[in-house]
C-alpha cells in the first residue's frame, strides 16, 4: 500500500531533506558566522533516530532523500547511515549535497552505499579566494574531491555556486568552464538571507537574471523543461550538450507553487517551509514512543496540513530568519 503525503494546498510532499550534521570544516562567509556555536550532542538526532525518521517518512510517501548538512560526509557513520537509507523499499534514490571536502576518501563508499547523485559546492576556483569565501576551505582537496566523485560512479554530479557581487560574479564564466570540461551539471544560486553572517547580504545580492545575461554573452544557451525534482528552472548550451544551467533563484523567481519537499534539522526539527520558522519537534516525539510510529505519523501528517503557502523572501536580501543555512539542512 503505498501512502501520500499532502499539504493544506494539494500539494504533494515527496522531497525530505534531512540534515545530518549542524557542523562542517568550513565557515562560507554566505552561510554561517565566523565564530559559530553548535548544538550539544545530547541534542542532535542519533544515527538510528535518523534511521527511524527516514524509515518512517519513506513508508509515508517519501520518494527522494537529500542527506546534506552542515557538512554530511563528516559525521561518523554516515556511509552506513546511507546504505540504510538508500536501501529503503520505496525510495526511488538517495541523494547527497556536500562540499567536497570528503570525497577523495568517501566518493566510492558513497556509491557502493547506494548514493545515486551527488550536488558538491563549488564558489571559486581561485586558491585564494575559495579561502577567503569558505573561510577555511583548500581548492585543491575540493577539485580532487570532483575527480574522485566523478570517476567513482555517480549517476549525476552537479556543482553549486552561491553567485555574489564582489567576491566571484567574475568567476561565473570560468565556474562553467569547468563543469563544461568535466562534463557536469552547474547550478547558479541567489543567496538567501538566512541567518545573521555579521555582513549585510544586499551589497554582494546578484540575481540568477544578471548571471544568466553574463552566460547568454558567451554561449547560445537553450531553454529546457527539464526538472530534477528540486527548485532550479534549467537551461541547455546549444554547444555542449553534456552540461546544463541550473538557476535557483528564491529572492527573484519564487518557486513555492511547485514546492514538493520538507526539510529536518539535526534536533529532528521539521521545518514546513525554509522561509518560514514554523516547525514539528519529532526528536521529542521519537523519545516519547520508543517503539510505536503511529503517534508520530499522526503528528506528521497534522503539520503538513500547516505548511506555508510561500516563504517571503526578497530581492534586498535582508536577514527574515534567524536561523543559520547549516541550520536548516541545505
Ligand atoms: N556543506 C554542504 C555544501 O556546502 O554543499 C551541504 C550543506 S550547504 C548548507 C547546502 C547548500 O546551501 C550549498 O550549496 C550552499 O552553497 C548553499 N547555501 C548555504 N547558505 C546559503 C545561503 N545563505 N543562500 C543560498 N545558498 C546557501
Ligand atoms: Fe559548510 Fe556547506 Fe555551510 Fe559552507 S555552505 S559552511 S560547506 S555547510
Amino acid at each position: 500500500m503505498s501512502t501520500v503525503m499532502q499539504d493544506g494546498f494539494g500539494r504533494q510532499i515527496d522531497y525530505l531533506r534531512m540534515s545530518v550534521t549542524d557542523r562542517c570544516d568550513f565557515r562560507c562567509v554566505y552561510c554561517m558566522a565566523k565564530h559559530m556555536t553548535f548544538l550539544p550532542r545530547q541534542q542532535v538526532l542519533t544515527l538510528e533516530e535518523l534511521q527511524r525518521l527516514a524509515t518512517l517518512f519513506v513508508g509515508q510517501g517519501v520518494r527522494k532523500i537529500r542527506l546534506t548538512g552542515g557538512e554530511p560526509l563528516i559525521r561518523p557513520g554516515i556511509v552506513e547511515l546511507c546504505r540504510h537509507i538508500a536501501a529503503l523499499p520505496g525510495l526511488r534514490e538517495l541523494v547527497m549535497t556536500s562540499n567536497g571536502s570528503q570525497l577523495q576518501r568517501l566518493a566510492r563508499p558513497l556509491v557502493d552505499a547506494g548514493v545515486k547523485r551527488m550536488n558538491i559546492s563549488l564558489d571559486s576556483l581561485d586558491g585564494e579566494r575559495f579561502r577567503a569565501i569558505t573561510r577555511n576551505g583548500d581548492l585543491d582537496q575540493v577539485l580532487c574531491g570532483i575527480e574522485a566523485a566523478r570517476d567513482a560512479g555517480f549517476e549525476g554530479i552537479k556543482l553549486n555556486c552561491v553567485v555574489m557581487k564582489g567576491r566571484n560574479f567574475d568567476e561565473v564564466l570560468p565556474l562553467l568552464q569547468y563543469a563544461i570540461e568535466q562534463r557536469i551539471d552547474i547550478t547558479f544560486i541567489e543567496e538567501m538571507p538566512l541567518g545573521e553572517v555579521g555582513r549585510s547580504r544586499g551589497e554582494s545580492f546578484c540575481s540568477s537574471d544578471e548571471v544568466r545575461a553574463l552566460i547568454a554573452s558567451r554561449h547560445a544557451l537553450l531553454d529546457s523543461a527539464e526538472n530534477s525534482g528540486g527548485p532550479a528552472r534549467y537551461m541547455r548550451l546549444a554547444r555542449h550538450p553534456d552540461t546544463r544551467i541550473g538557476f535557483i533563484s528564491p529572492n527573484s523567481h519564487n518557486f513555492c507553487a511547485s514546492c514538493n519537499r520538507v526539510r529536518m534539522t539535526v534536533e529532528g526539527r521539521l521545518l514546513l517551509c525554509l522561509g518560514q520558522e514554523d516547525s514539528l519537534d519529532l526528536r521529542g516525539l521519537l523519545r516519547r514512543y520508543p517503539l510505536d510510529d503511529q503517534p508520530i505519523i499522526n503528528a506528521l501528517q497534522q503539520a503538513l496540513r500547516r505548511k506555508p503557502l510561500r516563504h517571503d523572501f526578497s530581492a534586498q536580501g535582508e536577514v527574515q530568519i534567524l536561523r543559520f543555512m547549516n541550520m536548516s539542512g541545505g
